[in-house]
């Protein structure tokens, strides 16, 4: 396959030429005034698609345990139980969600369980947004389904415009995505 050399422009035999443009951009970010996140007390929001904190939902889970089947080490540890209630008039068997723990200290975050779930909306998803996850004990991380339902540990975080602003900065470019709150 023949492919055609794009043609060159008169100044693109001054090679001097390319370099006074990367110079030119370098003294123009040179003189723009810096925002710096100073963490923990800023924090920048996480992409949409960032994987951290696992929320689970009781009240959508349909104790199905495919989540289970699908994570590839086996950390989601579900057990479910057959209760008689009465629905509609009639006694019916229906399943109860027992027990719903996930190791999360040996997580990959792969998000094969949030993808393999069949619900809609997901019974358990990973994108919350939050990342901080260290602890001081590993028995801290693993989870069961009330730590993994009711956790409040999602610290507040500032656009970068916001901190900025907070600095008197106000010509700060915006960062792209923002936090997931589902
Ligand atoms: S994200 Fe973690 S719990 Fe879910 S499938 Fe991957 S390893 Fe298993
Ligand atoms: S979280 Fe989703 S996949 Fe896992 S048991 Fe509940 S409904 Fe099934």
């Amino acid at each position: 396959m023949l492919v055609e050399a794009p043609k060159t422009k008169w100044t693109d035999r001054f090679l001097l030429l390319d370099l006074l443009t990367g110079l030119r951009t370098t003294w123009r970010e040179l003189w723009r005034k810096k925002v710096t996140v100073e963490y923990p007390e800023n924090r920048l929001p996480t992409s949409d698609n960032f994987r951290g904190m696992f929320r689970f939902s009781y009240e959508r889970c349909i104790a199905c345990k495919i989540c289970a089947m699908a994570c590839p080490i086996e950390i989601i540890y579900i057990d479910v139980g057959e209760e008689t209630r009465e629905v509609d008039g009639k006694k019916k068997k229906i399943k109860v969600l027992n027990r719903y723990d996930i190791d999360v200290k040996r997580c990959m975050f792969c998000s094969l369980c949030e993808e393999a779930c069949p619900t809609k909306p997901k019974s358990i998803w990973l994108t919350t947004g939050t990342y901080e996850l260290a602890s001081y004990d590993r028995n801290e991380l693993y989870m069961n389904m009330q730590q993994l339902e009711y956790w409040e540990g999602r610290p507040e975080y500032s656009t970068l415009e916001e901190i900025a602003a907070e600095q008197g900065i106000t010509e700060a470019k915006a960062l792209p995505g923002k936090g997931d709150s589902k």
